[in-house]
């Protein structure tokens, strides 16, 4: 049994709190590691050592500290099928997915390789007489992060590259669930050059969390995961004075208007709701088609497609659509909401429920669902499922369809699939959701533009990546400077105003 460490100051380091975590292979069901948790004494080590190494990294120019992640982009793409391998093993998902899982936070490393730009301050000339004003944007100091188990690489990236490259120490408290893949990325950037101390990985539980929250050094918190926890994590973050950004769970409706192309609307879903086995915060795990017969001719071509799906280990290769969830308790979940569904009328037109894959009896594994004629009330309409488990609710006109998505209390993502150009330009200035696509079923954002939902979906007032987060990891300091020469007037004690 491997028994995985902490990553504290350049080096791997066994917990010493006595407690640990199961690391499941999902796909086997068996317990591959075992992961520490750390106690407040061990957070609050790495805490100190991160305080004593940041000043000197914030003191490196911003263009050394991008080369560092020039060289990461390279030492990612070098280590490429390790880390996706890494990263299936314990999450589950397939290998190309897993790839994509690192490249789409690969993209905010080569963002971020735009610091210098990023980092320039405004500068007013003579903005009274002899007198200049001019902003910095300084790193806050110590910076911390919080993880979910469904993008063990992407969103770590998302979270650090941003925080380093601003000149900030991070500390990474991952997902539980897969903790190697962030230890690998911590290696990989000091192989890149970061010197030791700035990004540290704390592995643990509520126990590390709450020393994050309660301790005084660290200035931001960043949080992804489900909304219980990120309201908490919001509110007694703010509470200690952190600046902090938390990014909750999500209920992402695909609105198939009379007009839309079939094949395509169809193509779209399967991808969007099965993909990843469900366990994305922008999958679509509500179709709402408008009127009966687009409900039928949707259904139509959708049912052949679900049936058809693959589901499998990642070790059979390009022949998966997708793996197994990610723990027993989260199969269990899907089942039990699953039931809720038949009990409370919805017709399940595909039926997962008796999957079994030979030789992988113990694995996490779900066969894909497919709910028709699903109410409001319906507890698999208002919960997050976060499974292979997708649920058609008609909409009798579009006024209906979107008073459907801006009634939920999610506010991640949405889709509307069209040919009228003026109905996809209403739905886009009207919901009242923070990601919308538009023909596009899964409309996560590249680097350089922000991502984050609405709702209970998003709590604080910056995205992630993009210009938002050069916001979120550093603080604005303007200067307002006169040379001596310049004072001979005496005392003033009015307010100076532009006469
Ligand atoms: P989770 O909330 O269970 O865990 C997230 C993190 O919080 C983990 O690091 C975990 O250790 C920690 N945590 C768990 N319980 C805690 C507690 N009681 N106190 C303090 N910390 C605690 O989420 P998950 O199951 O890992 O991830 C799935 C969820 O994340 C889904 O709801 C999904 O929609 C959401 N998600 C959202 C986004 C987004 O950008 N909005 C992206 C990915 C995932």
């Amino acid at each position: 049994m491997q028994e995985l460490t902490h990553y504290i100051g350049g080096a791997h380091v066994k917990g010493i709190s006595g407690r640990f975590a199961d690391v499941f292979n999902p796909a086997t069901g068996e317990v591959q590691a075992k992961v520490p948790l750390a106690n407040a004494d061990e957070m609050a080590k790495a805490v100190a050592i991160a305080a004593k190494a940041q000043p000197a990294w914030a003191a490196v120019n911003p263009q050394r500290r991008a080369r560092i992640m020039m060289a990461f982009v390279g030492l990612l793409n070098r280590d490429m099928d390790k880390l996706a391998e890494a990263l299936s093993r314990e999450h589950g998902k397939t290998l190309p997915d897993a790839k994509g899982d690192v490249i789409r936070g690969l993209e905010v490393v080569e963002y971020c390789i735009g610091a210098p730009q990023m980092l320039k301050g405004e500068f007013t000339d003579s903005a009274g007489p002899g007198i200049d004003m001019y902003s910095m944007k300084q790193p806050l100091g110590v910076t911390a992060g919080i993880t979910p188990f469904n993008f063990p690489a992407m969103i770590p990236m998302w979270m650090f590259a941003p925080a380093i490259v601003c000149g900030n120490a991070f500390i990474l408290k991952p997902s539980e669930r897969d903790p190697s893949v962030p230890l690998m990325l911590a290696e990989l950037m000091e192989e890149a050059g970061l010197p030791k101390g700035i990004l540290q990985v704390v592995n643990g539980d509520k126990e590390a969390v709450d020393a994050i929250l309660y301790d005084d050094t660290i200035q931001s918190v960043g949080f992804v995961g489900s909304t219980p926890i990120a309201e908490y994590i919001y509110g007694t973050g703010c509470a200690q004075g952190k600046r902090v950004q938390c990014f909750g769970g999500a209920k992402n409706h695909m609105i198939i208007m009379p007009d839309a192309d079939m094949d395509q609307a169809a193509d779209a879903l399967v991808g969007a709701g099965y993909g990843a086995a469900g366990e994305r915060c922008m999958a679509i795990s509500v179709a709402v088609p408008v009127g009966d017969d687009t409900a039928d001719r949707l259904l139509e071509k959708l049912v052949p497609k679900v049936e058809a799906l693959k589901v499998g280990p990642y070790t059979s290769g390009d022949d998966v659509d997708y793996g197994p969830v990610v723990t027993a308790a989260a199969k269990e979940n899907i089942g039990r909401l699953v039931q809720s569904g038949i009990d409370q009328g919805a017709k399940l037109v595909v039926d997962g429920r008796n999957f079994n894959l030979q030789g992988y009896e113990d694995g996490f594994f779900v066969g894909a669902h497919l709910f028709d004629n699903v109410t409001k009330d319906m507890d698999i309409y208002k919960t997050e499922i976060f499974g292979p488990v997708l649920s058609t609710i008609r909409a009798q006109s579009y006024e209906e369809a979107i008073g459907l998505a801006m009634d939920h209390e999610y506010g991640n993502g949405t889709a509307i699939f069209t040919r009228d150009g003026d109905t996809a330009r209403d739905f886009a200035a009207r919901i009242n959701i923070g990601m919308v696509g538009i023909n596009v079923p899964i409309p996560v954002p590249l680097a350089y533009h922000t991502f984050g939902g609405w709702k209970k979906s998003m709590f604080g007032d910056l995205n992630q990546h993009g210009p938002d987060a050069f916001k979120f990891y550093t603080r604005t300091k303007t200067i307002t400077s006169r040379w001596p020469s310049g004072i001979k007037e005496g005392g003033e004690f009015s307010i100076p105003v532009m006469e």
